[in-house]
């Protein structure tokens, strides 16, 4: 595990579903129903609540689905984590579709309902660096320099994570966060 921006900033292998944070982010699709990567493990692991929490959140707040680059809070069913915080990243055209700023927005507003919940720990996967194609190294450093702005700026959440599922991605990131 390496630390980054006096402790606060956490890089690390892992298996998000595992996390004990107060809140994981889950690289939701629109619809909320659940999908392959990340989004297919934390529903397997959270169990059926979660899901009808989320078919609940599409009758009542989200008919249309979440929108990308938003971010919403449901309970965590049996996973270990307190809560998890949905977000929709974008999928990668070429970065000709506002892309970047799509990638950032997600991590902010996750972050943001980290801090208006006060939540002292929230932990991250690699949002759309799956089967939705964004490059990793050009994700690494858009997300290096949303988290620690966002740090600066605010007291709330005290640590996040950055849980990479291979040992490479979180070198990378690591790599990336060293050359800004
Ligand atoms: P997206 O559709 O946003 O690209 P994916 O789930 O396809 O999302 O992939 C996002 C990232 O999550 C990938 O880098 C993938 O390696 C990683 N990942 C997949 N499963 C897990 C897991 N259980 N814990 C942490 N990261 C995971």
């Amino acid at each position: 595990m390496k630390s980054l921006l006096d402790g606060r900033l956490k890089v690390y292998k892992g298996d998000i579903t595992e996390e004990t944070a107060d809140a994981i982010v889950n690289a939701a699709n629109s619809t909320l129903l659940g999908g392959g990567g990340v989004d297919g493990a934390i529903h397997r692991a959270a169990g059926p609540e979660l899901l009808e929490e989320c078919r609940r959140l599409r009758r009542t707040d989200y008919p249309d689905g979440l929108p990308r680059g938003r971010a919403v809070l449901t309970g965590a069913g049996r996973l270990p984590a307190g809560s998890v915080i949905h977000t929709v990243g974008p999928v990668w055209h070429g970065g000709e579709r506002d892309e970047d700023r799509t990638l950032a927005s997600a991590y902010r507003s996750c972050l943001e309902i980290a801090r208006d919940h006060r939540f002292e720990t929230i932990a991250f996967p690699a949002i759309s660096t799956g089967v939705y194609g964004f490059p990793k190294e050009r994700a690494a450093a858009i997300v290096y320099r949303t988290v620690s702005e966002f740090l600066s700026a605010n007291a709330a959440p005290k640590e996040v994570r950055l849980v990479y599922f291979s040992e490479a991605d979180a070198e990378l990131f690591l790599r990336v966060a060293g050359e800004q």
